[in-house]
Order: C-alpha cells, then structure tokens, then sequence
C-alpha cells in the first residue's frame, strides 16, 4: 500500500456546510452532509460560465441541504443563475436534489443515458412491501432468517424516499463528448463498475478531473453486486475502466465526490488494481472448500463489520467471486439448501497451494 502516501492534497483544506473553496479560477469545491454513516459527506461541484453557472452533482434531498443550497447560490454565484445541472451518475447523494435544482432554475438536468434510466427504474418501482424476486436473490446468497427479516422490515421505497423527484427527462451525455463551460473544454469519460455509465469531466486547459465516486482517494468505490443484476460482474468493469484515465497527466488535479482534492491519480489507480487482486488472491485461497457469500466477508476485510455495513460487503464479496469466475478460476453451485456457494476451481486451488 506504499502508493497510497504518494498521494498529496494541495488544497490542504476543505470546505465547511455551506460554504465554497476555489480550486482554481471559476471552479469551486461545495461540501454536503449525506445521512448515510461511514461516508458523511458529499463534495459537488460549481463552474463558472459566460451567462451563468454550471452544477455538478445536486447532493442528496432533504431540507438542511436545500436550505445550504441557497445560502450558496445567494452567496457565490456572482449574481449570475445556475444554467445547466451535470449529474455523474444515479446514487442519491448525487441526484437526489437533481429535481429541485431544475425547478428552482428551470433548467434541463444533463447525464449518461444508463445513469439517468437505471435511477428512474429504481425510483419508479418502489413498493410497500418486498418482492418476493428480490427475497429470492437475499436467500440465495445465505442470509439467515435474521437478516431476512430485516431486509422486509426495511421495505422496497428507501431509494425513493431519497429524491426529491424523480427527473423526467434528459439530455444525454456520451463517452468524448465536449462541453464548453466558460471558454473552455470539458470532455466526458465513461467510467463503469460503481454505477452503469459514470460521467467524469476532464478539462485540459485547466488541469483538471471530476472523478464524481470513480476515482475516490484514501477509499475504493463501492463495487457491488445487487438483485437488479445478480450475475454481474462490475469488479471486472471497474478494473478494465482504469484504463480510461491512464493518459491524463501525471500532475492532474483530481476534484473527487467523497475525501479531498488530490494529486496522484496514476498512483491511486495502481492501488485499486493491486488492492483487488490481494483481495481476490484472499478469497481464491478461502474458497478452497465451498463458501457462502457471506462466509467469504471475513477473508476479504480487515475489520469485522457491524451490522450497517454487513449489505455492502457481501455485494463486495460477490463482486469479487464473480470476477473469479469471469476468469475461469471460480465456480458457483447451487446447494441443496437453495444458496449459493463458491469454491475455487480445483487445477487454480493447486497453484494457490
Ligand atoms: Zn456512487
């Protein structure tokens, strides 16, 4: 992990509630409280144009953020309105205020097709009660009976709960697609395995790459598989999606969505790629007998993981087992017990050994 230190932050501060920091002329950092422990903030994005400003990622809904919202536009923006809202993909801390921002603006909110449909399919088919597909992928991957109950008791609408609205419109953002944002280009990059279709935004004249939850410092993104899409395989996306960022410049200022602004990207995307494939050599040598998904948690964190955080790291280790099997060195076989269980495949178990 020694490329982890190599990463400096050269702002050496970070914004409070409310407030704004220039990252550099005509782009300013905001920082957000978000409801979710463990992540606490959100950091969102203002670039100054000719007639206006343009907003990258709107922070999640709820009153305290609104209100921070508009002691910002009163404040910072020079007098001049916000004109076009980017939103880098679905997750509520980013979109859940997309809706209110184009209200309060009238103005069109701009994203990757897959963002913007995926996160209209989650919001529109909330329901009171937990389907029964969706019980069905949980008892699969072994949660016990305790864990079942809490996934009903949680029920089908928290994603919808937290958007103010759901947009019903787009305009589309593509791989190499250029914006002009006051006299200047800013080219989209695709990235995939956090969420479908990430939009990130470098702008060459200023040195400069929001990463949205791509490219995140000190932290991995959450790479996870879900009911959605119970065999996917986003570890492998994610990974091959480095690439993509490999041939910006070694001294580029990275404007992340969680942590602080940093120098070091090459570094930072040397790390994930080492960090997973340690992971994914933990959890060849753990499936040497077959395991659950929530059997094979233990062998791929450090820490033992409280109850809040249980969800996301069995969507971890599946992503992972999944990759295995992508590359031929894992199998998944359904037991008689109805749940899923992992074992690496027998001539890979004689090299780990
Ligand atoms: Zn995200």
């Amino acid at each position: 992990m020694k490329k982890q230190q190599e990463i400096t932050y050269p702002l050496g501060t970070r914004p409070g509630d409310g407030d704004v920091i220039e990252v550099t002329e005509g782009v300013l950092w905001v920082r957000m409280p978000i409801p979710f422990k463990g992540l606490d903030y959100i950091n969102l994005y203002l670039i100054e144009d000719t007639e206006g400003w343009t907003m990258v990622d709107a922070g999640f809904s709820n009153a305290r953020i609104k209100g921070l919202w508009d002691e910002i536009f009163d404040k910072h923006l020079k007098g001049k309105p916000v004109t076009r809202l980017i939103c880098t993909h679905f997750h509520p801390d980013h979109m859940g205020l997309a809706a209110w921002v184009m209200e309060k603006w009238g103005i069109p909110l701009t994203m990757s097709f897959g963002e913007w449909t995926f996160g209209r399919m989650l919001y529109l088919e909330a329901e009171e009660e937990v389907p029964d597909y969706i019980l069905n992928f949980y008892r699969q991957i072994g949660f016990t009976p305790a864990m079942m109950r809490e996934v009903e008791k949680r029920g089908f609408d928290m994603f919808s709960k937290a958007f103010h609205a759901m947009p019903m419109g787009f305009v589309r953002l593509e791989e190499g697609d250029v914006l002009n944002i006051g006299g200047h280009d800013w080219s989209v990059i695709v990235g995939t395995g956090h969420a479908p279709e990430h939009v990130c935004l470098h702008c060459k004249d200023k040195n400069i790459l929001i990463s949205g939850d791509q490219v995140l410092p000190r932290i991995t993104p959450h790479i996870g598989v879900y009911p959605a899409e119970p065999f996917a395989n986003p570890l492998q996306k994610f990974l091959a999606s480095t690439e993509k960022f490999r041939h910006l410049p070694e001294d580029i200022t990275v404007l992340p969505a969680h942590n602080d602004v940093f120098i070091g990207l090459n570094n930072q995307l040397d790390f994930y790629l080492e960090h997973h494939h340690e992971r994914l050599a933990r959890l060849k040598a753990a499936c040497q007998s077959p395991k659950t998904a929530i059997e094979i948690v233990p062998a791929l964190f450090d820490r033992v993981l409280e109850d809040r955080d249980m969800g996301l790291g069995i969507a971890e280790g599946l992503a992972h087992c999944h990759y295995l099997i992508g590359e031929g060195e894992m199998e998944r076989n359904m037991g008689d017990d109805g749940v899923w269980r992992f074992v690496t495949k027998k001539s890979v178990q004689e090299k780990v050994a």
